[in-house]
């Protein structure tokens, strides 16, 4: 809703504004005038700078002082904590809800700046996003329309031309900053999906297309292409999962395999999804074979780049996205691998003409004539309506570090990843998957002749211990049914001693629960599923 946007003349004098009315009960007028104070505006500034260098400085003295990624507390520590805040009764000062927010929130936090952050794909941020951050909720532009952000929206389309450049998409590219690549899928396949129905065969209507379109991708994409599936009205079964090769790439022989039973069963693929960066293995699905094999089928190509999308500023990898720019639809996720905070994320296209599939005018806010006006109003493109203004994060990390900054990063992280995959690999005491030509390490104690189901339980034990000491944030993920780790490593402060350190107190815990729980002692050979490394 945008009621700012609302002509006020339009508004009959009598439900006007309650400041243009005289207020009969002075009290409340005195309770206004006391709330007042609050907003931002020209008699609050000094207000405003004191409330954030003081909300700073909480953080930075956190920041300078975690020795661990996690304090380790549980939920049912911390639920009675804030369930017990009386909502009702506020503070009335920022210094006294900073102390109270101190205890509910950052005491605990999970940080990930810390070197030992290795779970999530969560980076640690680049000060001018953050600064950007800051800038941009103070002003509040929301772009959805021009009136409501003047240059803020050329500032966005400058790095959709940018990102799109940077892709090689082509003249007619275009896009959205989104709220997240969940959002950019969702939007990718709305695309694709209209498109479907705009180029079916004359028998067919929507209400006959809908349930027999299909999608394809691989068994490693992400989850948010079936939530996508289901919010476009397709069948349960719409999303066909392509069969991964031992690196865990989409198999372009499989696909093959699954276009072709697709077209004998009159089931038109609407999409396929490659994964270029899949989330848990960092694996990216071979492009150059993907995009010929969608040519020739002509269907839509999106790359879900929400992970690899840091390679676009790579200096000695950029080849590994070599095909994206044949592409449809692109997913990046700025705030995984551009150290970008949450949120920034975007979806691009090879045609601007397709964002015509999201478009609806309304009189209050994107009427058509403006679009005869040529009245740049982003909402025209998007899925939302207010918008944050999450792309001068982006635009302050780029005119202050450069790209080349940020793609040196994310290969720093990328390099190290491979030392630890090595290490993994090296160490009898692991079994290592997919090495991950990004900057993900997924493997598992599992000592030769561990029991596997106890190898399992172990895993996971190791993972809940280190998390609950705090000393390290590792992930957890089931490979072909057995529970694995993974780390995810985008921070730079991560160094070989700390994965060290990490690996050996994994197997230090799994260690203990193994011995610990080890079943009476069989020599069934089935139960020896760890290979020896
Ligand atoms: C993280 C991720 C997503 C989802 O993106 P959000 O920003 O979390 O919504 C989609 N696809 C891939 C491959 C991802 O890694």
């Amino acid at each position: 809703m945008n009621p700012s946007a609302d002509p006020v003349d339009a508004v009959p004098l009598d439900q006007g504004p309650t400041s243009t009315r005289p207020d009969p009960e002075s009290a409340s007028s005195g309770a206004v005038g006391a709330a007042q104070a609050y907003l931002l505006g020209n008699g609050s500034v000094d207000h405003y700078r004191q409330a954030l260098a003081d909300g700073v400085e909480r953080v930075a003295r956190r920041v300078a002082t975690v020795d661990r990624p996690f304090t380790g507390v549980t939920p049912d520590e911390l639920a009675p904590l804030v369930g017990g805040i009386e909502l009702d009764r506020p503070l009335g000062d920022h210094t006294t809800a900073l102390n109270e927010l101190d205890e509910l929130w950052l005491r605990d936090a999970v940080w990930f700046h810390h070197p030992r952050s290795l779970a999530h794909l969560n980076c640690p941020v680049a000060i001018p996003a953050l600064l950007g951050e800051a800038m941009l909720t103070a002003v509040n532009p929301s772009l959805d329309t021009w009136d409501q952000s003047a240059g803020a929206t050329f500032i966005e389309r400058r790095l959709i031309e940018w990102t799109a450049a940077r892709i090689g998409l082509g003249a007619t590219a275009d896009g959205i900053f989104t709220s997240g690549g969940t959002q950019s899928n969702l939007h990718a396949l709305l695309l694709a999906r209209e498109e479907a129905v705009a180029h079916a065969a004359d028998a067919d209507t929507r209400s006959t297309l809908l349930p027999r379109l299909r999608i394809l991708t691989s068994a490693a994409g992400h989850f948010s292409v079936q939530k996508a599936a289901k919010l476009l009205g397709l069948a349960p079964d719409a999303v066909i999962t392509v069969e991964t090769d031992a690196a865990r790439r989409m198999c372009p022989q499989a696909l093959d395999r699954e276009l072709e039973r697709c077209q004998r069963a009159d089931l038109p693929v609407m999409a396929v999804v490659a994964t270029a960066g899949t989330t848990d293995f960092g694996t990216i699905d071979p492009l150059p074979e993907i995009v010929g094999r969608c040519a020739t089928a002509g269907v839509w190509l999106h790359v879900d780049a929400a992970y690899g999308c840091g390679l676009l500023v790579s200096p000695t990898r950029r080849h590994l996205l070599d095909g994206i720019e044949q592409a449809d639809s692109v997913t990046v996720d700025y705030h995984k691998s551009f150290f970008q905070p949450v949120s920034s994320s975007a979806l691009l296209v090879r045609d601007r003409q397709v964002l015509r599939h999201a478009t609806y005018h309304a009189d209050y806010l994107n009427p058509a004539r403006a679009v005869a006006e040529r009245i740049p109003n982003q909402v025209d493109k998007s899925l939302q309506t207010t918008r944050r203004f999450d792309a001068l994060k982006l635009w302050l990390t780029l005119r202050v570090m450069g790209p080349d900054a940020i793609g040196a990063l994310f290969d720093e992280v990328c390099h190290r990843a491979a030392d630890a995959w090595a290490l993994a690999d090296a160490d009898p005491r692991f079994e290592v998957v997919a090495r991950s030509p990004l900057s993900t390490v997924v493997f598992r104690w599992c000592p030769a002749g561990t029991d596997a189901e106890l190898a399992d339980e172990a895993n996971r034990h190791a993972r809940a211990h280190l998390a609950a000491s705090g000393a390290a944030m590792v992930a957890g993920t089931m490979v072909d049914g057995r529970a694995h780790l993974k780390f995810t490593l985008l921070n730079p402060a991560t160094t070989s001693a700390d994965v060290t350190l990490v690996l050996d107190l994994i197997a230090e815990h799994a260690g203990r629960y193994a011995h610990d729980h080890a079943p009476e002692r069989s020599d069934h050979p089935a139960n020896l599923s760890c290979s020896v490394a």
